[in-house]
């Protein structure tokens, strides 16, 4: 566990698969975690960080933007229209762009607040019901509309079914990515982010593995 560890993890398994280090961009999940855990992991120089609630990321993060140079922050979680505005003075980057509406509010309020994030559609490649994310039949047009709304669309997200492997998950996203000409791959948390490497992730997203177990209590 630790950073160390992961950024090591994340090297070894470049290696294994032909996939150049430079090319896999680590983003730490601080969401819950202790302020000391996340101030530990900004001293050892790490500064990519990923949350999932606008709220509690404008908690903590304004503080440590004013004591770290350099802090990019990245939007994992589902963002509802009505928090745009704020998540766009914040974030830069929005990973859960999944519905047309939301890709319309981001494209005229980054206009307006003259502040344009870089973003990544989610594609619920599980098809769930629960779960965020465009379904996979509709993700093309989005994909299409996020490009003709002028969003830097950097690529696709995926949050796999806990109960299926993943790597057919992270398959079929790369798929969908190729198949639009997008290269951006945000897929694998702590439990999958070497496969996601092997199958193209150029974004991981780990939490508990560089920080802990996460304590809802
Ligand atoms: C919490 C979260 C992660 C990190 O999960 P870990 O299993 O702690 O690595 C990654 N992606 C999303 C979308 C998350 O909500």
């Amino acid at each position: 566990m630790g950073l160390k560890d992961i950024t090591d993890r994340i090297a070894a398994a470049c290696d294994r698969h032909g996939r150049k280090p430079d090319d896999v961009t680590l983003i730490a999940v601080s969401k819950v975690q202790p302020l000391e855990r996340v101030e530990a992991v900004l001293n050892e120089g790490h500064r990519i960080f990923g949350e999932n609630r606008v709220q509690e990321a404008e908690g903590k993060w304004p503080a440590f933007k004013e004591r770290f140079d350099g802090i990019e922050l990245h939007l994992i979680g589902p963002l509802q229209s009505n928090k745009v505005r704020p998540a766009l003075k914040l974030f830069d980057v929005i990973h859960t762009v999944d519905r047309p509406k939301l890709a319309r509010a981001i494209a005229r309020i980054a206009e307006e607040e003259g502040r344009m994030p870089a973003v990544f559609v989610q594609v619920n490649t599980g098809d769930e019901d629960q779960k965020a994310g465009v379904s996979v039949d509709e993700a093309d047009a989005l994909i299409a509309l996020v490009q003709e709304l002028g969003l830097p669309l950097k690529g696709l997200m995926c949050i796999p079914p806990i109960d299926e492997p993943a790597s057919l998950h992270f398959a079929l996203l790369a798929k969908i990515a190729a198949r639009n000409g997008l290269t951006g791959l945000s897929m694998g948390m702590s439990g999958d982010f070497e496969e996601a490497i092997a199958q193209g992730a150029t974004h991981v997203r780990v939490g508990s593995a560089i920080f802990g177990e996460r304590d809802y209590g």
